[in-house]
């Protein structure tokens, strides 16, 4: 079989791809975000993200027509199925990301960095935690870094996709921000509440966070061809 070719920019349709994407991967993964929230939280992290991604294919319109609207979709349906604080906090990034994009019909690489910084923004902006916290935000940071790195970088000439490159190194670099969460002291969230004892455990909201990456990665590298 060839190697599937990688998408060089996002359409509507591929946003609603990465989304179902998402779902899937957030589902094969809830016990183990619920494990991540039993440690330091309330062991529900997992049946929310679930829930609130099956609501957001739920909510996918049959034939999107613009990158926003797709985006607009998801953030209403996480913000209203997903309860406690990573519901509003992953509304507001969807509902950033929209408005970072309205009117375009496709998101190259830059574009997509700069609707992620959108997004971003919206969670720190409602949670306000930085870098180091052991939230989410240690997750989007590197993985944000690492798209406008890709941004500013020429396609390669192996797939011709600067927007591949970049997400692959953006999943990559959120999956080790989540990683990089256990040892650290929980400031923001319910987490917190537990002060030291928060060490050494992994943020869930975190690994949610590095599975959202991977699963646009596995949409832009057109492996996710069964959620297209
Ligand atoms: P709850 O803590 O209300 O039970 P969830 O378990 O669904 O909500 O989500 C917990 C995750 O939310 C945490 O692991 C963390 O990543 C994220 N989170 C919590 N508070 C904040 C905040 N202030 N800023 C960013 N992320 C946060
Ligand atoms: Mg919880």
């Amino acid at each position: 079989m060839n190697a599937p070719t990688p998408l060089t920019a996002l359409r509507a349709a591929d946003v609603a791809a990465w989304i179902r994407r998402t779902s899937q991967l957030i589902s094969a993964h809830a016990d183990e975000l619920t494990a991540l929230d039993a440690a330091i939280g309330d062991a529900d992290h997992g049946a929310n993200m679930k829930r609130g991604l099956a609501a957001a294919v739920e909510a996918l319109p049959e034939q999107p027509e613009t990158p926003a609207a797709v985006l607009k979709q998801t953030a209403m349906a996480l913000i209203s199925k997903v309860g406690g604080a990573a519901g509003p906090l992953y509304g507001t990034f969807f509902l950033r990301m929209s408005t970072a994009c309205a009117g375009q019909q496709s998101l190259d690489v830059a574009a997509l960095a700069e609707a992620v910084a959108a997004g971003i923004g919206g969670i720190v902006q409602r949670g306000n935690a930085e870098s180091g916290d052991k939230t989410m935000i240690d997750a989007w940071n590197p993985a944000l870094s690492a798209l406008r790195t890709g941004a500013a970088a020429p396609a390669p000439a192996e797939t011709g996709s600067a927007l591949a490159a970049a997400v692959e190194q953006a999943a990559a670099a959120a999956d080790a921000g989540r990683a990089a969460t256990a040892p650290m002291l929980a400031k923001k969230g319910r987490a917190s509440y537990l002060g030291e004892r928060s060490v050494g455990h992994v943020d869930p909201g975190a690994a949610s966070t590095a599975l959202i990456m991977q699963a646009l990665a596995d949409v832009v590298s057109g492996t996710a061809a069964d959620a297209a």
